[in-house]
């Protein structure tokens, strides 16, 4: 493909884009693109909205960065938020998802060098997601990772998802704490069930162990509630956000209730952790997410996105349709997904010939897409991506 200074880490097509509008995307070519990626669930408000350009130009004739070792307004004023709108009660806010994640797990083990003898095993899961540092590459169960970097962080055990008893072999004097994704997004939005949830909840009870749910995906509105564990009903003792928290732009957050809360001073820091910059962004995506309107919008959208996929579905002889809110995948039956992304992307001409445009989906498996769309999304946008995907489907199959 194109050659360039930029490191050769994934295969990328030779498009360069350029500018965004809520749901669209334009390339240098001038080329439009209804996107269901944006830029992997991270758009929440999608491209370029208003509000948070004028965060970030409000914010950077303020203060840029007074350092992680001082207080500043939008740190103290999103905390505040994210602890009102949930059950946690503390937050440390990072620069991306693995970085809350990496947190997670050293507020893990210090709690059990404090309350369980040093216990610093935490269970987590086959196909499981939580970044690309060396210990959140460990935590994760993709196929082939545990050699990829070798050697791995010790201290992750794997249990299979859905498994109670899978969950229950792995627990020992050594274990503190289980860690997963309510609907593990990576590996093709594979959701947890509410029982499931409710049994780890009853183990981590009884044998005294931290659960933390990562919610980097999951979490700011995707699943239709602010946070995903309350689309469950199942409360963890740790969370982690990122992704949708900035609507774009790089902040995470490691959430914690009060007994969970044991760092010292020493334990964790950051250069640009919780810089005012990206914290006034991410209140303007709070803004967003918790006017009343907000969240019944994007139930009522997934909901649509349910129905018209399994149409799809049933209408071409597809697979399952999975997920929840607009985290949603569907299941092919082939392995025809990077098949269809391509022409989607490259040759599709929603609307004819004239509109030039095209369609970002997202491939996880070969025989599953996923839609991630802006929260944003309007019914009718979900029904052109629809027949985009109808066209696609014709071309391909
Ligand atoms: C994307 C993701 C991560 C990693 O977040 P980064 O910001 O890329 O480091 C961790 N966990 C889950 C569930 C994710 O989807």
């Amino acid at each position: 493909m194109t050659p360039t200074a930029l490191m050769d880490i994934t295969a990328r097509p030779g498009t360069v884009f350029e500018r965004g509008e809520g749901s669209w995307l334009w390339d240098t070519q001038g080329r439009r693109y209804l996107d269901f990626v944006q830029g992997w669930a991270v758009n929440t408000l999608g491209h370029a909205p208003a509000v948070i350009r004028e965060a970030l130009d409000a914010q950077s004739r303020l203060l840029l960065t007074p350092s992680p070792a001082f207080y500043n307004a939008p740190a103290i004023e999103l905390a505040r938020r994210l602890t009102q709108h949930s059950v946690f009660d503390q937050v440390f806010f990072t620069n991306s998802g693995a970085e809350a994640n990496e947190g997670a797990i050293k507020l893990a083990r210090k709690w059990g060098q404090l309350h369980k003898g040093g216990a610093h095993e935490i269970i987590t899961y086959a196909d499981g997601f939580h970044g690309r540092t060396l210990a959140t590459m460990s935590a994760s169960g993709k196929p082939g990772w545990d050699r990829m970097f070798a050697p791995q962080v010790p201290g992750f055990p794997k249990a299979h998802l859905n498994d109670l008893a899978s969950v229950q072999a792995l627990i020992g004097p050594d274990t503190v704490a289980i860690m997963l994704e309510p609907i593990q997004g990576e590996s093709g939005v594979n959701p947890a069930t509410t029982a499931f949830l409710q049994g780890l909840r009853r183990l981590c009870d009884e044998h005294e162990l931290l659960l933390i749910f990562d919610e980097v995906q999951t979490g700011i509105g995707r699943l239709g509630q602010f946070f995903g564990y309350q689309h469950f009903g199942v409360t963890p003792d740790i969370a982690t956000l990122a992704k949708g928290l900035g609507g774009g732009v790089p902040i995470g957050a490691l959430l914690a209730r009060q007994h969970a809360c044991v760092f010292v001073h020493g334990d964790q820091g950051g250069t640009f952790n919780g810089n005012p910059l990206m914290c006034a962004v991410g209140q303007a995506v709070l803004d967003e997410v918790l006017a009343p309107d907000f969240l019944p919008r994007v139930r009522a959208a997934g909901e649509h996105l349910t129905r018209r996929l399994q149409t799809l579905s049933a209408h071409y002889g597809l697979g399952a349709v999975r997920g929840a809110g607009l985290l949603q995948a569907l299941e092919l039956g082939q392995p025809i997904a990077a098949q269809l992304v391509a022409h989607a992307r490259e040759q599709l001409m929603l609307g004819g010939a004239q509109a030039n445009t095209g369609l970002l989906l997202n491939a996880p498996r070969p025989a599953v897409l996923r839609f991630m769309p802006a929260l944003t999304v309007s019914l009718e946008e979900i029904d052109q991506m629809i027949e985009g995907l109808a066209q696609s489907l014709k071309a391909v199959r």
